[in-house]
């Protein structure tokens, strides 16, 4: 598949277009994303934030501290609950897409794995891979993996 890529919430009430390629595409293991995805990991990827396109609604937002001490605001449906994407404060040019919610979340690649200090203890580890126990500095992964 090729950019642009379509998704949204549960209900239909927030519709988003992604209209660039990933910058660079992960596993998150961090407890937010667990917490997040009431699940093991996120599968996430970045995009410049002129790359992304609210086509319907208005997404809500809470502020929290992330796991490495840096303000991120989450973006979520405010009808049906559905975490969509992030902003992160230190990166205002960036947006995390939470890529379960494309209309097709099969393309993502996996690139590398981050806050690996904090991943389950079955989930099977790409060592293929670079895993990261924590916050990578991005700029060494795009457009190097
Ligand atoms: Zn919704
Ligand atoms: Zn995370």
């Amino acid at each position: 598949m090729t950019a642009p890529y379509s998704g949204g919430c549960g209900c239909g009430a927030i519709r988003y277009t992604v209209t660039s390629e990933p910058l660079i595409s992960y596993l998150c293991h961090c407890t937010e994303c667990q917490r997040r995805t009431s699940s093991a990991f996120g599968l996430n990827f970045q995009i410049p934030t002129e790359n992304l396109v609210i086509d319907k609604g208005t997404p809500a937002s809470r502020t929290r501290s992330a796991d490495s001490g840096n303000d991120l605001a989450l973006n979520f449906c405010g009808d049906c609950g559905t975490p969509l994407f992030s902003a992160p404060g230190a990166r205002p040019q960036i947006r995390v897409i939470y890529a379960g919610t494309l209309d097709d979340p099969s393309w993502v690649p996996v690139k590398l794995n981050i806050w690996t200090a904090s991943v389950l203890p079955w989930v099977p580890m790409d060592t293929g891979i670079a895993n990261e126990p924590g916050q990578p500095n991005m700029a060494d992964y795009i457009g190097k993996v």
